[in-house]
């Protein structure tokens, strides 16, 4: 059950979170981008702003201070004795001394021009007299409106192109009073051109506009006499009248008004190139401004500040691309932590699994091998007593049987010894003997057979070793009409020890004699011939040959197919052991034509 999911699609639900992760950190994204954009927006703009209210505070100042370094001298002008004089009587002398006068005074102050104009608003006398071209002396001004302010006011001030000139200037004027009554203005022309020159030079956008909203003064050429927006006709009728921007067109500049963004600061579009006609009309590229503005009462003017908001703009978008970066971190880092518990978890799970099996797996064998163990001491008990059991039944057998016949021989040999028949007594004693002698050889067996270890190692001869055990099994081979064909090369000479390897030769050729017993064609091979790893000893008969089922089982000690009596199982296995202690090997196999066939294979005799 743990392994079944409750839900019905594992997979498509983890689809869907995946799905809903997404879009969660898109989102997340976004809004914290959108969030830096703007916050580091306003900042930005703030700066922006902040800086054009200092630029504007101080250009204020430098046309303040521009002007009013010569208020004084029209005042100066209108007191000076021979300009009233000059004024009163006008001789040519006077006329001389005056314009002279103004010329020393314009050259000292700085100013453009500084010139004496009469009642009825024709210049007497002029700074600039020497210059034919130039020259202001006879010049009627009464139309300009700085000459009517003095006359109706006092004084008058006025920024206009001049009409003898051509050049733009600010105009001071001061009416000239000789007891209380008018007899002319003095007036002082003021170049204000080096101040663009400077806000030019200083690479920043500045404008001042008339009360009409008419550029006059600008770091911006282009802008220069141009209508912030167009000019209603009775306006247009007034300037020429007073010809106060001359013969200029005043076409409009076309400035589009944007949204207030700051206080005092709103973003404007101007075209990137004004003379391309009509810009109100006809669509042209814009460029767009941060645009703040202070007004100069004292002149009715107002002086403009325009600042590039594209730095604002990069800021925020790299504000906000920062701002969404780092949330992408933060979500990776999140992630990788997530994955990385995660897969600590899995691991401690499955190593405490791990642990839990193995200590489970352990215990089972631990009991298992309990099992086992019981199982097999119950075993090796059971057949070392049925081996036991084998082996007494055997030996009472071949015990007994010379025994009970020793017993009825010594009993006839009684009879007989008291009835003096000395010849059958000397037979019956020589039966007894053999009988004592099979008991000894029985005895002799068991004795091998505990013993452990070769006696001697010596060269041996193979073929001698075999005569002697035929010589041993003669009367039963004889008696049996077996066949005997002997080829054992004279040299082959194995390593051993000759008594035991005749024991293993007479329990090879006995056992091959009882396996021909009920066979009508009995034969023995013996052969021997040299191998690599020594000497191959065959020893072939023509017996019933080896069952399949006791194969594997034919060197067993007590393993025997004979009758009770007749084998005790031991004579395989006593001469495996043998063989085995000389350092060679001892097999059994069938013949393709019937019998069994022993292999001994034994190391040279060359090797000791
Ligand atoms: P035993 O001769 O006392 O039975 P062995 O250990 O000498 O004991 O032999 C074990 C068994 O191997 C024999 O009982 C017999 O079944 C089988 N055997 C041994 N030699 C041969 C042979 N040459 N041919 C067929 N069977 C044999």
């Amino acid at each position: 059950m743990a392994f079944v999911s409750t839900s019905p699609d594992p997979r498509g639900a983890r689809r869907r979170r995946v799905a809903l992760i997404a879009l969660t950190l898109a989102a997340a994204t976004a809004l914290t981008g959108w969030v830096a954009y703007h916050w580091a927006e306003t900042g930005a703009r703030a700066e922006l702003a902040l800086n054009g209210d200092q630029r504007l505070g101080l250009y204020a100042s430098s046309i303040r201070n521009a002007v009013g370094r010569y208020d004084y001298l029209p005042v100066l002008v209108a007191r000076d004795h021979e300009v009233l004089g000059l004024l009163e009587t006008p001789t040519d002398a006077r006329r001389d001394a005056v314009n002279r006068r103004l010329e020393q005074a314009n050259l000292s102050a700085g100013s453009a021009a500084l010139y004496v104009v009469d009642a009825k608003g024709v210049a007497l006398a002029a700074s600039n007299w020497a210059d034919p071209a130039q020259s202001f002396v006879g010049q009627t001004y009464d139309f300009r409106p700085y000459f009517r302010q003095a006359v109706e006011e006092g004084a008058g001030r006025y920024f206009g192109i001049g009409v003898t000139t051509g050049l733009p200037g600010y105009f001071l004027s001061q009416a000239i009073r000789l007891d209380g009554r008018l007899i002319g203005v003095a007036v002082v022309k003021i170049d204000l051109e080096p101040l663009q020159r400077d806000w030019a030079a200083g690479g920043e956008r500045v404008l001042v506009t008339d009360g009409h909203g008419i550029v006059f003064l600008s770091s911006h050429p282009d802008w220069k006499y141009r209508a912030l927006r167009p000019l209603p006709g009775p306006v247009r009728e007034g300037l020429a009248r007073t010809r106060q921007y001359d013969r200029t067109e005043l076409a409009a500049l076309g400035l589009q008004d944007g949204p207030e963004v700051e206080s005092g600061a709103r973003l404007v579009s101007l075209p990137d190139d004004p003379s391309e006609g009509d810009p109100d009309t006809r669509p042209v590229r814009r460029r767009s401004f941060l645009m703040q503005e202070r007004p100069l009462p004292e002149f009715g003017w107002t002086i403009r500040f325009l600042s590039d908001p594209e730095p604002v703009r990069a800021r925020a978008t790299g504000a906000a691309i920062l701002a969404a970066m780092g949330v992408l971190l933060a979500a990776a880092f999140l992630a990788l932590g997530h994955q990385r518990r995660q897969t600590l978890r899995v691991q401690r799970e499955a190593r405490v699994t791990l642990e839990r099996r193995v200590e489970e797996r352990t215990a089972e064998l631990v009991a298992a091998n309990r099992v086992l163990r019981e199982a097999q001491e119950e075993l090796v008990q059971a057949g070392k007593l049925a081996a036991l059991g084998q082996m007494s039944a055997a030996l009472a057998h071949e015990i007994n049987q010379p025994l009970a016949a020793i017993r009825t021989f010594v009993a006839s040999t009684r009879l007989l010894a008291e009835r003096g028949e000395t010849g059958l007594v000397r037979d019956n004693l020589a039966m007894i003997g053999d009988l004592a002698e099979r008991m000894a050889m029985l005895s002799g067996h068991l004795k091998d057979f505990a013993r452990k270890g070769p006696a001697r190692v010596e060269a041996v001869p193979v073929a001698r070793a075999m005569d002697r055990a035929l010589a041993l099994l003669a009367p039963r081979l004889r008696e049996d009409g077996i066949d005997v064909i002997q080829a054992i090369p004279a040299g082959a000479r194995v390593r051993g020890d000759a008594v035991r390897l005749e024991q293993v030769f007479v329990n090879l050729l006995r056992n091959a004699a009882d396996a021909m017993d009920g066979v009508a064609d009995r034969r023995l091979d013996l052969a021997a011939r040299p191998v690599a790893e020594g000497w191959e000893i065959r020893i072939r008969d023509s017996g019933t040959g080896i069952a399949e089922a006791h194969r594997s089982r034919l060197f067993d000690p007590f393993f025997t197919t004979k009758e009770v009596g007749q084998g005790l199982g031991l004579g395989l296995s006593l001469s495996y052991g043998i063989v085995r202690d000389f350092g060679g090997t001892l097999r059994a196999e069938n013949n393709p034509d019937g019998g069994a066939c022993f292999i001994l294979l034994l190391p040279d005799a060359e090797e000791i």
